[in-house]
Formats: C-alpha cells, structure tokens, sequence
C-alpha cells in the first residue's frame, strides 16, 4: 500500500516512507558492509515501491552515490525516483572543511550528478552551515541551480534556527533536514512553529535514533561502529531507553505491528513531517520499513507514544 505524499512546497511527490542511504557504500560510518547487499537491498526497496532514496557525499566519500547511480540506472527507473543527496565537506590536504561558497555548491553538485549518473538531483541540501559564508548566498546559489535545471528543490540541513531564518529571507528554503526522533524532541520547540508557518518541510534523521527505537536491541548487544560512542547506547541510558521501547512493543503487540513501524507512524502523523528516511542494512528491514502506511495511529495511541518519550 503506498499514499503518496507531496514533499511540503515542492512538485516531488513521494511514497512517504523513503530510505536514507548511509549503510550503502557508508565504509566510514559502518565497517564491513557489504556492497552486494547494498546493491540487493536498493533493488528490492524500489521494487517493493520505494522511491524516495536520501544520500550524501559523505556516506562513503562519494560512495554511496555511485552505487544508487549504478543500480538505478541498471534498472532504468531514474524517472520513477526521488533522489536527495548533500555536500558541502571537502578535503584540504588530508583536512576536512565545510565550505557553503556559491563556487564550492556548484562544484559539489556537478560532482554529485556525474556519481549519480543523472543530470538533475531532485533534493539537494547544504549538508552542515559553514562559519563564513552568509546562508542566503549559499542558498541563493542553489536558487541559481534550480533555475538551471540541475536542482528541482533546496534543501539545509544541521543549520540553526537563526541561519534556517537567515537561509530561508527570500523564501528559497523547501526542506529542512535534522535530528529528531522519540528520544531527541528538541526539534518540536527549536523548528517546527518556523518550518509548518513557512512550508518547509521537516525530515527527521536518525529516526530510529541508530536503530535503538527499531526494537530488537537488548542490554547485551554489542555496536563495533560509532554507535559504541553514542551516549544513547551507554550505561543506565540505554537500560532506560530499552525499557521505553518495551512499553512501545505492548502498543504494537495489540495493533499485531512491530514497533519499528508504530515509530515510524508516529512521525509521519506530525503537520510538520511528509516523510520519513529510516537508514537500513537489509533488504527485510525496508521490506518491513514500507509496511508502517498499513499501521496510521489513532489519537490515544499517537499521544500514549509520545507520553512515554516525553
Ligand atoms: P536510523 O534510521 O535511526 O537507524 C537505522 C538503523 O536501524 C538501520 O541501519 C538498522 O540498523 C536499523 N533498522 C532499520 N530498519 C529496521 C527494522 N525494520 N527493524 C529493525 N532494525 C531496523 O539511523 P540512520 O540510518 O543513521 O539515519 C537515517 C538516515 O538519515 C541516514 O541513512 C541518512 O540518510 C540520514 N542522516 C542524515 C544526517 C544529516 O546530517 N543530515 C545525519 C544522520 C543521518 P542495524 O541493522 O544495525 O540494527
């Protein structure tokens, strides 16, 4: 079953349940992934329906965009896809920088259309804020690349609400990216009046908060990637947060769902959100992931799920 969903001001018109693609070809974030499951996982997701897929330049240094480049266009099905990617970071001499210029965001879009094999990019964000350059410039040079055809939306992402105001002065501004998730609701407060006042759409990432609100983790489970870091996995953090995901399981349990899709519904049943981008490793985690439009939350149970993170 798919609804599909327009993504806030835009024309890209979207199943709401898409894929960010961070495991895929995502060497530097997890180590030891297998790009032969990359590839299967991509495949059967757009086949089972999925066409919104979320990349960036930084999941695998370019990586990741190859291979969606190399799988869509084997499947010829670049029409039938809404592909988002981000850049903005760039290597110095070894040096990691963040650079927003007009000159640097066309150059890391005509870099990104040549690894994805396309030559238009249906959602590009400035992936972080840099220090120096003013955000409506930077975004108004993305306004340029639209015009141009290369672009079809504009989006920031990790910026701040005031350089969200700042990027957005002339009303360029279709979609914000950040953190947010049951566990982390900062976004609520910090950018949800802004974004639903001024039509920009909010995705949320990390929506499994790493695959700790997906359900199936217990207190012995062992992470050998950044997650071994993330204060969410530590200690008596992450007891109390298993144990939260415990009562979310009874929810699912009387609606016959997994939890990994009751989440999911919960976001989407925000004003603020159209889609959702659950990372995956699987090809059974998207097949599940697309089952959440089969599971909508009544009132009671949008608010019971929201009490228990609140
Ligand atoms: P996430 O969506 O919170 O968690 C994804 C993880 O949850 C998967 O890798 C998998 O991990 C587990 N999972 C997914 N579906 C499942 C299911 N049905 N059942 C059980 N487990 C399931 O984290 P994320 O992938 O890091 O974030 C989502 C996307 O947001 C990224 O892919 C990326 O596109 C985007 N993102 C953007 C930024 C930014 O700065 N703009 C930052 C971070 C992420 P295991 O198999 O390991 O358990």
């Amino acid at each position: 079953m798919s609804k599909k969903v327009r993504i806030g001001k835009t024309d890209l018109v979207v199943n709401p349940i898409g894929l960010g693609a961070n495991a895929i070809g995502g060497h530097n974030l997890y180590p030891g992934i297998d790009e032969q499951v990359n590839r299967e996982l991509l495949k059967t997701a757009i086949n089972e329906g999925l066409d919104f897929i979320d990349t960036a330049f930084t999941y695998g240094m370019g990586r990741s965009e190859e291979i969606i480049g190399e799988v869509v266009k084997e499947m010829r099905k670049r029409q039938d896809l809404i592909i988002a990617t981000k850049g903005t970071q760039k290597f110095v001499n070894s040096e990691k920088l963040i650079d927003n210029s007009p000159e640097y965001l066309r150059e890391t879009v005509d870099a990104s259309l040549k690894r994805l094999q396309t030559d238009y990019i249906d959602l590009f964000y400035i992936h972080y804020p840099d220090e120096n350059t003013p955000k409506y410039e930077a975004v108004g040079a993305l306004k340029e690349l639209k015009d141009a055809g290369k672009i079809r939306a504009i989006g920031v992402s990790n910026f701040s609400p005031e350089q969200l105001k700042e990027a957005n002065q002339d009303g360029y501004v279709d979609v914000l990216q950040g953190h947010y998730n049951l566990l982390n609701r900062q976004a609520e407060q910090d950018y949800f009046p802004y974004t639903i006042k001024n039509h920009i759409s909010f995705v949320p990432y990390f929506p499994f908060a790493s695959g700790l609100l997906a359900g199936k983790y217990s207190k012995d489970t062992q992470f050998n990637d950044f997650r071994s870091n993330m204060p969410q996995f530590q200690g008596e953090a992450f007891e109390e947060n298993l144990a939260k995901v415990e009562r979310l399981r009874s929810i699912a349990n009387e609606k016959q769902t997994e939890v990994s899709n009751l989440v999911l519904a919960w976001y989407l049943a925000h004003d603020a959100i159209d889609t959702v981008i659950p990372g995956a490793k699987k090809p059974e985690q998207v097949i599940r992931n697309l089952k959440t439009l089969e599971v909508p939350l009544n009132k009671v149970e949008f608010d019971e799920i929201s009490k228990i993170f609140s």
